[in-house]
């Protein structure tokens, strides 16, 4: 029995990730967690650096989100090599998680 091929799932989850940015530049929806704990979530800023990108800002798009960046470059690179393991997703999480906890500590000087 022939398996299926998997559907490259880190490039859909970096697509999903550029399209929810797009369209939070196009909504700008309040992020529910700030508004409710004051504190900055991995995505908070994603929206203002997508758009500081598409007017070439590279240094503002990585002052309102240094993860964006990084993220769609990593996952888009990563869907191309497979076969992609749940380590990887581990470490793409503790990364994100990382992120969202050093972001709100007083020293990080960036949005
Ligand atoms: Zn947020």
């Amino acid at each position: 029995m022939k398996s299926r091929p998997s559907a490259p799932l880190p490039l859909l989850v970096a697509l999903g990730l550029l399209g929810g940015a797009a369209a939070a530049v196009a909504w700008q929806p309040g992020c529910p967690l700030r508004s409710l704990t004051g504190l900055k979530c991995p995505g908070c800023g994603s929206g203002r650096a997508l758009g500081a990108l598409v007017d070439g800002n590279v240094i503002q798009a990585i002052y309102w989100n240094a993860m964006l960046g990084p993220l769609v470059v990593g996952l888009l690179v990563a869907g191309w090599q497979k076969p992609w393991r749940l380590r990887r997703w581990m470490l793409w999480g503790a990364a994100v998680l990382g992120f969202g906890i050093l972001r709100n500590l007083p020293f990080y000087l960036l949005y």
